[in-house]
């Protein structure tokens, strides 16, 4: 009985060293395999984005709020604006805009357009989904535009206040629009005292 048990061993012992030399033999044809490098485009959309996100200003924007801070901070900053303490609301929600008319389409509704010390935005929560950040920003600067210059739209170029909205600048045509956007360059600005925003 002492002997057999000790072949069975021998058995086994076998069979776990061929395992070992399989093991080693697949690991050295892994090793002289060829090394796939992932092939990895980016979009023009992409490269665009990370031009916006290394400026110091567009690269702290986070959230909903941050585009407002962002809008102030260079109206302030570089174009002599005070826009003095206001109570922000924007949503990713159109149904919360009171609008009178059928937007379903709307990228975003300014809602808040000749009231002091309010800014209410809602944005279309699919578009946002989509949206590159550089697009996101010309939507918020338009939105922003109507809501805190009161600026209304204009057409035939592609401005931040034009419709339909341009799709995407480049960083260094977008500063050219946000300038003359501040500025107020060819800008159409709401009447308000009409009784439509009283
Ligand atoms: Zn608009």
């Amino acid at each position: 009985m002492k002997s057999k048990t000790s072949k069975i061993g021998i058995v086994f012992a076998m069979i776990a060293i061929t395992f070992t030399t399989k093991c080693a033999n697949e690991d050295e044809a892994d090793a002289t395999s060829e090394i796939v490098i992932p092939n990895i485009v980016k979009t023009d959309s992409q490269l665009r984005d990370e031009a916006y996100r290394a400026d110091p200003i567009y690269g702290e924007i986070k959230n909903l709020e941050d585009y407002w801070l962002a809008f102030k901070t260079i109206g302030e900053t570089q174009y002599g604006y005070d826009f003095g303490d206001q109570e922000v609301k924007i949503f990713t929600d159109l149904t919360i805009a009171n609008s009178d008319s059928d937007r379903d389409d709307a990228a975003g509704i300014a809602y808040g357009s000749c009231e002091e010390g309010v800014i209410n935005i809602a944005i279309n929560a699919d578009y946002w989904a989509e949206y590159s950040f550089n697009r996101k920003l010309i939507l918020m600067w338009h939105e922003l535009g109507h809501d805190v210059l009161n600026a209304a739209h204009i057409e035939g170029e592609r401005a931040i206040m034009n419709t339909p909205l341009p799709d995407e600048y480049d960083l260094n045509i977008f500063k050219k629009e946000e300038a003359d956007l501040f500025n107020g360059t060819d800008l159409v600005f709401f009447d308000c005292d009409d009784p439509y925003f009283n």
